[in-house]
């Protein structure tokens, strides 16, 4: 018989979602799909522009899950940017963040202003390193010009995240050398993405992180085990499916699962900090 948790009961990381998105709004209050929904010990919420940054910080997790916050420009909202937005972006990681996230470039999102998508993404790579917080990036397609900017970056003392990476193998080697880690989610099942789950068997094993991207990047039906739509019917995907994802990873990468969990939660927290001095945003030395 089919396991209704896809992890076993094994503690899982959610290393990007954006739970405070308002389709995912009391998606813990029951058991979707009649599935036991999985242990998540911790995750880690973006903010994509300055009008969800009080959703992200009021975001309530489900019982025993540790949320951490990150606050960040995402690349297709950086239009129409209040104009102290960056003073508004500082306040808030001071007050309690984990993460500048979620920040970046995109060549696939039309129109774009890359001249404008490159500002905002090196002020805030700026504002990562100067209040050492580690940034969660987005990128698609614009691989060689992600690389500049980082090798041009000031240095991130903590190291960054490269969230739902699809890159290639030699830019996994090039985000490594760099100091980065990279996450993935079950979206990486499609049979399309060969190239992230060859990365996912690439990648040494303490700097890969799972994540969902909830409620975004849904993965194939036949390996969703917690099914959410928005009220139009459009699939979403249930921030659960991190045990999908860290199952997903271990099938991958031929591990055993427990093994592979367990080193997830130990990555995820030199990455993001440990429950005693992280969740609080605390940004001293
Ligand atoms: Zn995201």
């Amino acid at each position: 018989m089919e396991a209704a948790d896809p992890s076993c009961g094994i503690a899982c990381c959610d290393a990007h979602n954006h739970l405070h998105d308002p389709p995912l709004q009391g998606c813990f209050d029951m058991e979707p799909g009649g599935a036991p929904l999985p242990r998540i010990s911790a995750m880690v919420v973006n903010g994509t522009h300055p009008g969800d940054w009080d959703a992200v910080g009021a975001v309530a997790g489900p019982p025993g899950t540790r949320i951490l916050r990150a606050y960040g420009i995402h690349p297709w909202r950086v239009g129409r940017l209040p104009p102290h937005w960056e003073q508004q972006l500082r306040a808030r990681l001071r007050a309690g963040a984990a993460s500048v996230g979620e920040i970046g470039v995109d060549h696939w999102i039309e129109p774009r202003d890359e001249r404008l998508q490159i500002d905002v993404f090196e002020r805030q790579l700026a504002l990562a390193a100067e209040l050492r917080l580690p940034p969660s990036i987005h990128c698609v397609r614009a691989w060689g010009l992600l690389l500049d900017i980082l090798r041009a970056a000031p240095p991130l003392p903590r190291g960054f995240l490269v969230h739902g990476f699809g890159g290639s193998r030699e830019t996994l080697f090039e985000i490594l050398d760099l100091g980065g880690h990279v996450s993935f989610s079950a979206y990486a099942a499609h049979p399309r993405r060969q190239r992230a789950r060859e990365a996912i068997r690439a990648c040494p094993a303490d700097r890969l992180l799972a994540e969902t991207d909830a409620p975004d990047m849904v993965p194939p039906a036949a390996v969703c085990r917690y099914p959410l739509a928005a009220p139009d019917g459009a699939p979403l995907h249930h921030p659960a499916e991190i045990a999908t994802a860290t199952a997903f990873l271990a099938e991958t990468r031929g591990e055993p699962l427990p093994l592979l969990a367990a080193r997830i939660e130990a990555t995820f927290e030199a990455l993001f900090g440990r429950p005693a001095d992280s969740h609080t945003g605390s940004i001293s030395d």
